[in-house]
């Protein structure tokens, strides 16, 4: 397959263009049709198999063809990463993606001053990508709702339990809307990550590559 052959938007098939890409991996070409049907998803991926645009490239499309004016304090998509690391290369990777699409993109994560995160939230954001402490401290701060989020999407869930963010992932959990579309990655999956997973996923397609 090709990623024209995938039914993604025009301006989206042009920012792939614009960096080179025209053939998806395998993590790609199976998550990106059931996920623009708008099925949650299992995916046992490393960084590196292309996972980031294979959650990014159906949720642009989505959120552009269904646009929506995001709340004060809101946003329309929630990614959550163990690193700031990692979520300012998401941030990037949705940036480069979503290029011709009017989409904002917002990261937050600790460490830093919250001020300017609290200002950044103030009107809204399309897509969010937090670390799951920081994520809370900005909601305890009434910085951030979550109940106008429609897609979720936790990343590297074994690094995740690693780092003890554990207790923070049953918080947010509670704190999101019941109707959502979720993702839920990890690199391995023993029980105890396929239970985490359980908690966020309604019938999920299971992807492993
Ligand atoms: P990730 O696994 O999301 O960290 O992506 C790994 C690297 O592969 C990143 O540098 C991407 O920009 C690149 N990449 C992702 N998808 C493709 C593709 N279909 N063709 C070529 N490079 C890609």
């Amino acid at each position: 397959t090709k990623f024209s052959e995938l039914g993604l938007i025009e301006p989206i098939q042009r920012a792939l263009a614009a960096k080179g890409y025209d053939i998806p991996t395998p993590i790609q070409s199976q998550a990106i049709p059931p996920l623009l049907e708008g099925r949650d998803l299992c995916g046992i991926a490393q960084t590196g198999t292309g996972k980031t645009a294979a959650f990014a490239l159906p949720s642009l499309n989505y959120l552009h063809d269904n646009l929506k004016h995001t709340p004060p304090q809101g946003c329309r998509m929630l990614i959550l990463s163990p690193t700031r690391e990692l979520a300012s290369q998401i941030a990037e990777s949705f940036v480069q993606y979503g290029k011709f699409l009017r989409l904002s993109v917002a990261t937050v994560f600790g460490g830093v001053p919250i001020n300017r995160q609290i200002r950044q939230l103030s009107r809204g954001v399309d897509i969010l990508v937090a670390t799951p402490g920081r994520l809370l401290d900005l909601i305890d701060q009434r910085a951030l709702n979550l109940k106008f989020v429609e897609i979720f999407v936790l990343d590297e869930a074994d690094q995740m339990l690693d780092l003890g963010f554990i207790h923070a992932l049953k918080r947010i959990d509670q704190l999101l809307p019941k109707k959502r579309q979720s993702l839920f990655f990890s690199a391995t999956m023993p029980k105890a990550i396929a239970e985490l997973g359980d908690r966020f996923l309604t019938n999920p397609v299971k992807v492993s590559v």
